[in-house]
């Protein structure tokens, strides 16, 4: 098995790999750049994995004329930028131990105990300079079948490092087969550990399900989160029931995963995922927008053309419906009508509170008229 791809011939990656094979050393793709080149997915990250230490890393890095940025020695990472790109170069490593959030690691020189200490098979697929793929774990059999499966036992795996129950719902979201169903051993074991997610940084937990609420169709792996009691620890009151009516509804309609938030609600999703003010701020008026039963020209003309179409999405994927006819359409009057008196146009009739207030008016008529009447019209 081969992969191939522009981002593989890169001179700067290929200038890394051949510093450290010129040296003696190994030196392979690994994770999610091979995994993605397979499925022929998008490209995000490239991380090198290296039977060299990382001192040994940064001095050949540096004699080649490379930037090198200890980005996390401690776990045997640096960043090594080449031709203008980063690239994360982490040295082989076993675990040592392991206390469900922090790992103690050693390295190793051996690719199969690298290999082992990975999440899922399907991630612990490595790849040489020339694209050619080595699989110690038999992940390419699990990544055709589409099987996100545990290296080693799902339990023991998922006692080490909790937010793998996360990444593994995550992964089955992007990369699983949603017709086959999920490993069982793994769902019982998220089951089983459900609630240690809560020891998870709240940080952490909101990344990984905007990720999972990102994919194409988060449906199943939210339906199995919520069925093993992962869910409500991470979002309580949440509910994956309209995820399904809103994945068909959306159609073509590029994945958004605040608008596939605010359709399983939950408690204070803004403290439980930790949300930036600005996504708060986007959930509160998608919610409002739901709450209020605003027409959605008025939507699309107070919040924009997006705002307006994922409220018109999310209203009849709450309660079973079908999209409204026109609804395009209608988001596209609101979105590009333009209010057509000015301040000036009212003064010195009106000045201070009594202009704003006045113009709010013109306003609100304006609206009620479907945008239709013209300045004239207001201003009579
Ligand atoms: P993506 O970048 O698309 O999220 P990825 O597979 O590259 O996917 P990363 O989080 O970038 O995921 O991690 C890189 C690799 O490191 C993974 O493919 C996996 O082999 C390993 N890895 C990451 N996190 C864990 C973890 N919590 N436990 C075990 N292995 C992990
Ligand atoms: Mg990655």
């Amino acid at each position: 098995m081969r992969i191939t791809g522009d981002w593989l011939r890169a001179k700067g990656l290929q200038a890394i790999l051949a510093a450290l094979g010129d040296a003696g050393y190994r030196a392979f793709l690994v994770g999610g750049c091979v995994r993605n080149a397979l499925l022929d997915h998008p490209i995000s990250d490239v991380d090198i994995a290296t039977d060299a230490t990382p001192a040994t890393v940064t001095e050949l890095m540096a004699t080649a004329g490379m930037k090198v940025v200890p980005t996390g020695v401690d776990h045997g990472t640096v960043t090594v930028v080449s031709e203008g790109e980063g690239y994360e170069i982490t040295t082989f490593r076993k675990d040592v131990s392991t206390d469900g959030r922090r790992a103690t690691v050693a390295y190793t020189s051996d690719i199969a105990e690298d290999a082992a200490r990975r999440d899922f098979t399907m991630n612990a697929l490595y790849a040489d300079a020339e694209g050619n793929v080595i699989d110690p774990l038999g992940g390419l059999a699990d990544l055709s079948a589409r099987l996100v499966r545990f290296v080693g036992d799902p339990d023991a795996r998922i006692r080490e490092d909790y937010l793998r129950i996360l990444r593994f719902f995550r992964f089955h979201a992007w990369f699983g087969d949603p017709d086959r169903g999920m490993d069982v051993d793994a769902l019982a074991a998220c089951a089983e550990h459900a609630r240690h997610v809560a020891r998870l940084s709240r940080e952490r937990i909101g990344h990984e399900m905007r990720r999972l609420l990102d994919a194409p169709d988060p449906g199943p792996a939210m339906a199995a989160m919520q069925a093993t009691g992962v869910l409500s620890h991470v979002l309580a009151g949440a509910d994956s029931a309209a995820l399904g009516p809103l994945l068909h509804l959306e159609g073509a309609v590029p994945p958004y995963w605040l608008r596939r938030l605010a359709a399983i609600g939950g408690e204070s999703p803004e403290k439980a995922l930790r949300l930036t003010n600005a996504e708060a701020r986007h959930l509160r008026l998608l919610c409002d927008g739901l709450r209020e039963g605003e027409p959605l020209p008025v939507l699309a003309y107070r919040h924009g053309a997006h705002m307006a179409r994922d409220v018109a999405l999310l209203r009849p994927a709450l309660i079973g419906g079908a999209l409204p006819d026109g609804w395009i359409a209608e988001i596209e009057k609101g979105a590009t009508a333009r209010f057509p008196v000015r301040a000036a146009d009212l003064m010195p009739s009106y000045e201070g509170p009594a202009l704003g207030t006045r113009l709010a008016e013109l306003e609100r008529r304006w609206i009620a008229s479907g945008f239709e009447l013209s300045r004239e019209q207001l201003l009579a």
